[in-house]
């Protein structure tokens, strides 16, 4: 690879979500669990001016909502005991926003990283 060449959103979408550099996809996006890279020590690619804000985990609750509300509702309704299926319930939930939510940021940061969406652009008249 020659490390200019720019991936198709789908395919820069899925290396973020697969946590890798959308650009070159052989080096860690992330430096820690939510902390991005500042520059892919592979292709260089700088992604320092690139916030995913809160982005990622509305992505999150979105994309978990449609599959664990109804298995929480579910599981009120089953009449099994609460002392242990609440706390099971609590552990899935939790498990799974903590699996999702550093994709969601990959996917997050890939999509802007491709939109060339950097940090806000201050004119001389703001203020
Ligand atoms: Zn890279």
């Amino acid at each position: 690879m020659s490390g200019t060449d720019t991936p198709s959103l789908m395919t820069a979408a899925w290396r973020g979500f697969r946590r890798i550099c959308p650009r070159c996809g052989q080096a860690n996006l992330f430096s820690a669990y939510l902390k991005p890279v500042g520059t892919c020590p592979v292709c260089a690619t700088d992604y320092s001016g690139i916030e995913a804000e809160d982005g990622p985990a509305w992505l999150t609750v979105l994309s978990l909502g449609p599959f664990l509300v109804p298995l929480a509702f579910g599981v009120a309704v089953s009449g099994w005991p609460a002392v242990i299926t609440y706390p099971v319930l609590a552990v899935a939930i939790t498990g799974a926003v903590l699996l999702l939510l550093p994709r969601m940021k990959g996917l997050f940061l890939a999509v802007l990283w491709v939109s060339r969406r950097g940090p806000p652009i201050k004119s001389e008249g703001d203020g």
